[in-house]
């Protein structure tokens, strides 16, 4: 499954409805501390935004920034009508309550839809703003007209991020989910029987060809590095067996930030009052 392909059509997508769109549309990412692959995660949302007409606002912090100054920022980016999104980059500082900020964040403005009201609407099968990247799952199941109806799949990886949400995604499409983790026992068993199987582990090819159903459509969300390579969760010769699946890097990877884009547009529609937000 070409994900680069997919992704650059929504982006293009999101670009010409952005230009449409009768209100400003504009990201704030807010980094604190020096991590070097939350940078490239961050310069890489950026340029993105900029490439699709979304005002950029970054916000750099140092890595001894206090909580109480963080929540502070979180306040003004809140109250500044030309932000329609806000994304903190995690992981935070360890002094830092992630969660206290995730919750400090608007809920109409949350792009990375980690807010507990935004899971909550997706919980109740009334999808609101999703994380980004089990709506890119989503938006390649559907254009590789992957049937889920009654379909078995198996997630493995519980996280709020990825593990959770797809599972809550693929159950609104009516699959039947499983959701293994680190203490699921024979999970070569559940994995042989899966139709749709999503690995969200970080474990590089934990995934063996042996555990798959053949014709099973594979999703690797796995990004590790081994040997200066990125690879993903699932074995390479896993494609031998599979019908579809999606390579590492190019698959789920470039989705993510095509779908941080399209919330990033969702999110100024509700602040535009074109869609409504449940929340009012
Ligand atoms: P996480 O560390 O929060 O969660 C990993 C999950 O794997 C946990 O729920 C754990 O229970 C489960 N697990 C660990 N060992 C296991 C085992 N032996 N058997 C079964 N389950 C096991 O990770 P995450 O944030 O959900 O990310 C998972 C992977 O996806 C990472 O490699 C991450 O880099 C990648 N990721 C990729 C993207 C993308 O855009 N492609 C986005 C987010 C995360």
């Amino acid at each position: 499954m070409d994900g680069k392909a997919l992704a650059q059509r929504v982006r293009e997508q999101v670009a010409r409805e952005v230009a449409e769109l009768d209100h400003p549309v504009g990201l704030a990412t807010v980094l604190v501390g020096e991590d070097p692959a939350s940078a490239v995660y961050v310069r890489n949302k950026q340029s993105a935004c900029r490439e699709a007409g979304i005002e950029p606002f970054h916000h750099e912090l140092s890595a001894d920034t206090t909580q109480h100054e963080l929540l502070g920022l979180v306040a003004e980016l809140n109250a500044d009508e030309r932000v329609t999104g806000i994304l903190v980059q995690l992981p935070l500082p360890e002094v830092i309550d992630e969660d206290a900020v995730i919750r400090a964040i608007d809920p109409v403005k949350d792009v990375d839809g980690f807010h507990p009201a935004n899971a909550g609407f997706l919980v109740q099968g009334r999808p609101t703003l999703l994380p980004a990247t089990p709506a890119g799952i989503m938006e390649l199941l559907r254009e590789y007209k992957v049937s889920l109806s009654g379909a078995r799949a198996l997630v493995i990886g519980r996280s709020n991020i990825v593990g959770k949400p797809i599972a809550l995604l693929l159950l609104g499409e009516s699959a039947t989910v499983t959701i293994a983790h680190s203490r699921t026992r024979d999970l070569e068993a559940l994995a042989r029987e899966a139709d749709v199987l999503v690995a969200a582990v970080g474990r590089a090819g934990m995934v063996t060809q042996e555990m798959l159903k053949p014709g099973a459509t594979v999703i690797d969300v796995g990004i590790n590095r081994v040997e200066g390579r990125v690879v993903g969760d699932v074995a390479e010769d896993a494609r031998e067996v599979a019908g579809l699946l999606t390579p590492v890097p190019g698959g789920v990877g470039p989705m993510t930030i095509a779908m941080l884009l399209k919330n990033t547009l969702q999110a100024a529609r509700y602040q535009a009052r074109t869609l409504a937000f449940p929340l009012g």
